[in-house]
């Protein structure tokens, strides 16, 4: 699918409203602070900028925020756990503005972390980016994943391969799916107007998943630390825009 001119200004202005609550809620994880806490720091902007919400109701998901703390991937349900000295957090976070969608997830250190969990945190992002300079006309989707694959090997991690970004626009999740690894094919041809949800979860440890009880958590089958970048970014006559950066 491609959007036109006003249809993007949407997106832009759904972008934004993600940026902010990125901005919130890493400016509230602390130590002691509960991620139920961090939920509603998030639907606080939703509702100041006249946003709604497409994470809540989402096959039942309880919250406007996904937060997923160290061996988690990503989908954790935000409640009870509070925020300890040395965590990684991955905040996902999504808004809707006039039936456009936006859609992006970060992970952060809660005080001081280890240098290993620092460079996970560092490289999954870089891996993020690797994969955003992909996003140019004429090029093929899957040189995004074979991108953000190469970036996150090269530090010995591995990329999740369950899960995956995903076109996005007057629905979150839309097709194509954007994988994080080398599908075995080049994917469809990138034109002006598309956008996409480009989202590297990266793990410590191999790439393998668990999926909690609760429906919804999804944890590394081996217990290592995991990382998630995500923004949403339209393919333009002038590269790639990321719409979620303020
Ligand atoms: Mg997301
Ligand atoms: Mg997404």
């Amino acid at each position: 699918m491609r959007r036109n001119a006003s249809e993007l200004a949407k997106m832009r202005r759904a972008g934004l409203v993600v940026a902010e609550m990125h901005e919130r809620t890493r400016e509230a994880a602390r130590p002691g602070v509960t991620t139920r806490e961090l939920d509603a720091v998030a639907r606080e902007v939703l509702e100041r900028r006249g946003a709604t919400s497409n994470f809540l109701g989402y096959h039942g998901f309880p919250a406007v925020i996904c937060t997923s703390p160290n061996d988690m991937i990503v989908h954790g349900i935000p409640g009870s756990y509070r925020l300890e000295e040395g965590d990684i957090l991955s905040v996902d976070c999504g808004a809707v503005v006039e039936g456009y969608h936006g859609d992006a997830a970060f992970t952060m250190a809660v005080g001081e972390v280890t240098a290993g969990a620092r460079q996970l945190i560092e490289v999954t992002e870089r891996s993020l980016w690797a994969g955003i300079d992909q996003l140019v006309k004429g090029n093929r989707l899957h040189e995004v994943g074979r991108a953000v694959q190469a970036v996150a090997e090269a530090a010995g991690y591995s990329v999740v391969r369950e899960y995956v970004g995903h076109a996005i626009g007057t629905a979150m999740h839309e097709q194509p799916q954007v994988p994080n690894y080398w599908p075995g094919s080049p994917g469809p041809t990138l034109k002006t107007g598309m956008v996409f949800a480009v989202e590297p979860m990266v793990n410590m440890g191999g790439p393998e998943t668990r999926l909690l009880d609760d429906g919804w958590s999804v944890v590394t089958a081996d217990g290592s630390l995991s990382a998630h970048f995500e923004h949403t970014i339209a393919v333009t006559d002038d590269g790639p825009e990321v719409l979620t950066v303020p």
